[in-house]
This record gives structure tokens, sequence and C-alpha cells, in this order.
């Protein structure tokens, strides 16, 4: 068992996942609250950031509107065509792109 560096306290395991849905384990302590990541899973999650491929995609002008080409990869992966509607979820730091 994972003991607490503040408290001395018993440690227990727990699961997350970034926003992109890595999971990751780690520990938080049950007296203090304390959490820790270890190294070991810190490389776990940065190694499946680096297996996702990211895609540039370039805006056009649409009237007033910016239109966006999505990559045929994309929308094969997401069973996208010119029939379908999206919703656009705006975040933080950028947009997402939903399927309806
Ligand atoms: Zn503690």
């Amino acid at each position: 068992m994972k003991k607490c560096s503040s408290c001395r306290g018993n440690m227990e395991k727990l699961q997350s996942a970034t926003p992109e849905g890595f999971s990751y384990h780690y520990y938080r302590c049950i007296k203090c609250g304390e959490e820790i990541l270890d190294m070991k899973q810190l490389h776990v999650v940065a190694d499946k950031y680096r297996k996702v491929k990211h895609y540039r995609a370039k805006l056009s002008k649409w009237g007033h509107s910016l239109g966006l080409r999505i990559p045929k990869e994309i929308s094969q992966k997401y069973h996208l065509s010119d029939k379908n509607d999206v919703i656009l979820v705006q975040e933080k730091d950028g947009i997402k792109i939903i399927p309806v």
C-alpha cells in the first residue's frame, strides 16, 4: 500500500481520464486528500497523446461565415457526409465538433 508523503496515511488507487478520453491511475490519500500521479502513468498518458494523429485543416470563406474542410480519414471514421449536421461545442481552448 502506498503511503502519503505529507501525512503518512494510506493512499487509494483511483482511475481518471483526460478530456481526450485517455484513462490513467492516480493515488489519493484517504486521510488528507493529497493526490499523486506517478511518473510511469505520466509516460503512459504522454505516449497515448503521441500516437493520436493531429490534422491541420484549412478554413475558407463562405459568405460571412467560414467553412472547414474535414479530411476524408476523419469523415470516414466518424461517419460524416454532406447530409450530416454537427453540433459545435465551444470550449476553453477550441471548438469540439459532435456528429448528430
Ligand atoms: Zn495524506
